[in-house]
């Protein structure tokens, strides 16, 4: 396995729990192929998910008295790195840790606290992100889904759209209007925490190209819920909804996802005793590009940690992580021709000497990030959108 790329040093205390999480994943992901692990983040495992947080390794950098680690943001640094680096089946709960809890934290009343957060912390409540409608995805303050005060709370009408594990989730946090027009534009949006078991709410899940079925379309026909149903205050659902997206673009996850591919390519190059130096080469290029990126995500993880609200350097680290991760699987799949054309090459030149076979498997894992990678640059904020926003912190529009 390719060690900690540590051009920038964790704190030892930090570093310690890593070879826990090692000997922990070596058990539990025993067998799982590669194609599977690369899903990570997308991987749907909820007794995955209750067995980390019976080791109390969700929520690690949440407050202890609301279930959480108490741990500081460098130790969930290494934790998550180990999932992503891994291709652990995350997905379960990894929007409920890395975005829910801490938004309901920050802006939760305490029973909500109470309710929602030792929960998440023992990998029993999962969350779904209701962000982008069908008109409103980069333009997210045009959201139409609306909810009308009622006497007994709010009704809900609308669609949200790509909502990650909404067919698997308990709750929904959605970013819906409470007043006002859409042409009020960021004015009159509010975060309502929504049960998806609600009588009302259909979810239909969408199919990607890879044949995965991870995000759906969720539909709200006058659905009743109840006052406490608000996160927050009312009409200041753009601010919060800007502190969630600060939570969701500021972790590893945009420099890991192509990492189960490198590592089975990189195995396969060590098993055939590979000297081809044109992939050695490559090989050489994508680790050292992710050792500085990976330097660059944990000094956001420092300014978070330390209380700042690292948005720029965050979508930058996003921008440059998404470059590279979507750019890996087109460099491997080239490297693995190019090597393939020659050694048949020189098999039919001299008779005895073997082809030799690319695994199975590391085709299947490279299909599959082939495929998937166009994703990168539109989750979580597309390339555009992203780099407006690095443009504004520069000071540059
Ligand atoms: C795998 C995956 C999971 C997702 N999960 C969720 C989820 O759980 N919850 C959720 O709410 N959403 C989710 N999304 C949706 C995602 O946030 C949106 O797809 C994204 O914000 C883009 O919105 P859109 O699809 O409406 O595209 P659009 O906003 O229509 O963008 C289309 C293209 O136009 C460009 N563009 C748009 N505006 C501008 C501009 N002003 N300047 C320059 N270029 C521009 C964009 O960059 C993009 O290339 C997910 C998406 C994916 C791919």
């Amino acid at each position: 396995m390719i060690e900690p790329l540590s051009l920038q040093p964790l704190p030892e205390a930090a570093e310690a729990l890593r070879a826990d999480v090692r000997r922990f994943l070596d058990e539990a992901l025993a067998g799982m192929s590669a194609d599977r692990r690369a899903r990570s983040w997308l991987g749907f495992d909820a007794e995955f998910s209750r067995a980390l947080g019976a080791r109390g390794w969700i929520g690690l950098a949440l407050p202890r008295e609301y279930g959480g680690g108490g741990r500081d943001a460098f130790a969930r640094f290494v934790l998550v790195e180990e999932l992503l680096a891994r291709g652990a089946p995350v997905s379960a709960h990894w929007i409920a840790e890395r975005q829910s809890a801490p938004m309901i934290l920050r802006y939760g009343t305490e029973a909500q606290k109470r309710f929602f957060v030792p929960a998440v912390c023992r990998g029993e409540l999962f969350f779904a992100i209701g962000m982008s409608e069908p008109q409103a995805g980069s333009d997210l303050a045009s959201v139409r889904t609306r909810a009308t005060p009622t006497a007994s709370g709010w009704r809900l009408k609308g669609q949200k759209i790509w909502t990650t594990n909404a067919d698997h989730s308990h709750y929904m946090i959605a970013l819906v209007r409470t007043s006002g027009a859409p042409e009020d534009r960021q004015r009159g949006l509010s975060q309502l925490l929504i049960d998806l078991k609600t009588p009302g709410i259909t979810i239909r899940p969408i199919e990607d190209l890879t044949g995965d079925r991870h995000f759906s379309e969720v539909f709200f026909d006058d659905v009743d819920l109840p006052h406490e149903a608000l996160v927050g205050s009312e009409g200041s659902g753009w601010e919060q909804v800007t502190a969630e997206l600060a939570f969701e673009r500021s972790g590893p996850e945009r420099i890991y996802s192509s990492m189960v591919l490198l590592e089975t390519w990189l195995a396969f190059l060590r098993d055939s005793k590979s000297d081809d130096p044109a992939a050695l080469a490559l090989a050489g290029r994508i680790l050292v590009h992710k050792a500085t990126l990976r330097s660059m995500s944990v000094a956001v993880t420092a300014k978070a940690g330390a209380g700042g609200s690292p948005m720029t350097e965050a979508s930058l680290v996003k921008d440059l992580g998404t470059e590279l991760e979507q750019s890996t699987p087109i460099a491997i799949a080239d490297a693995i021709a190019t090597a393939q054309a020659s050694s048949s090459g020189k098999a039919s030149e001299k008779a005895g000497d073997a082809e030799t076979e690319v695994p199975a498997e590391l085709l299947r894992t490279l299909a599959y990030i082939t495929q998937f990678a166009p994703t990168f640059s539109l989750r979580g904020g597309t390339r555009e959108v992203l780099r407006g926003l690095i443009a504004r912190g520069l000071g540059l529009r």
